[in-house]
């Protein structure tokens, strides 16, 4: 079988990934970077910067990413500015469809939670009217209100509450938040898929939070692979009805569990991660002391250490 191998620098091999980014398969093989699957050649790329082009006709890829080629150069400089993405079919939006989204991520209080609704395109209008939309436009009130409305109208939907313990736990571990992202979204959709299997979908919409080739890597690494017809977009709950929807799902739940941890602290615990955490911080561990703090926050956040100050 002809091959070639040849080594790059990261950034080009950070370009190839990009570019490949809907041919990569997995789960990656030891060492390596990615595994893409054109239907030229496969492309494994390596740490070591080595990249192997192995098939019925490599040079077709390889010669895109030579050096030496001028085109390739120039092709490879376009990449940068445009990642490559996989395109929404042109009526994805309109029909039914899965979406998700989560809450919780940017807060030092509380936990991350991710939700995945499906709905059918006959009620893209009722809901609309309803006013879903991007839970960032609505105030908490409204919030909890629409989520009301769409446990009412059985729209189906899974919610996943990823809490303090095991946040920091994993995060200490070495996982990432995107990597927890990637799996507390990916489990939604299985879930959510056991009670939709029966209907038709077009397939899902994640708010994008990573580029997608890393998101595989996040699921090959804990032997998962991404389900077929999985689309990302940003900004996705202000173009999707299923994303807004999971948004508020997603957002409610997390209010809730916010109040519920108040209630456990005896103290009102703010949203974000500004001055009037680390103040609140300070009051939680005058009166629990620190290690308390695992249960109710991500600790990691810089403000566990801006909270001193105020000691
Ligand atoms: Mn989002």
């Amino acid at each position: 079988m002809p091959q070639h191998v040849v080594t790059f620098t990261k950034d080009i091999i950070k370009k190839m990934e990009i570019y490949y980014e809907a041919f990569i398969s997995t789960p990656n093989p030891p060492g390596a970077v990615f595994r893409a699957k054109t239907t030229n050649c496969v492309i494994t790329a390596y740490n070591s910067g080595k990249v192997l082009f192995q098939g019925a006709t490599p040079e077709i890829e390889f010669l895109k990413w030579n050096k030496n080629d001028k085109t390739a150069l120039e092709n490879s400089n376009n990449i940068k500015q445009t990642p490559r993405i996989l395109e929404l079919p042109n009526d994805f939006l309109l029909g039914n469809h899965s979406g998700s989204d989560e809450a919780g991520t940017g807060d030092y209080f509380g936990p991350i939670t991710v939700a995945a609704a499906f709905v059918q395109g006959d009620q893209i209008e009722l809901l609309k009217e309803l006013g879903i939309q991007d839970s960032k436009n609505l105030t908490d009130n409204k919030i909890r209100k629409l989520s009301e409305s769409i446990i009412q109208l059985e729209i189906p939907y899974s919610l996943l509450i990823m809490n303090n313990e095991k946040y920091n736990k994993l995060q200490a571990s070495g996982w990432t938040q995107g990597k927890m992202k990637t799996m507390l979204h990916h489990h939604a959709y299985l879930k959510l898929y056991k009670k939709t299997k029966d209907i038709d979908s077009k397939g899902s919409l994640i708010d994008q939070f990573c580029i997608p080739s890393v998101y595989k890597k996040h699921l090959a690494s804990e032997g998962e692979t991404i389900p077929e017809n999985t689309y990302f977009k940003t900004k996705a709950e202000s173009h999707s009805i299923s994303v807004a929807t999971a948004s508020i799902i997603a957002r409610t739940s997390f209010l809730k569990e916010m109040d519920k941890l108040s209630e456990l602290t005896g103290f009102t615990l703010p949203k974000g991660a500004a001055k009037k955490v680390d103040l609140t911080i300070a009051s939680v561990i005058k009166k629990h002391g620190s290690p308390f703090l695992n249960e109710i926050a991500k600790v990691h956040f810089v403000n566990t250490k801006k909270a001193n100050t105020y000691l």
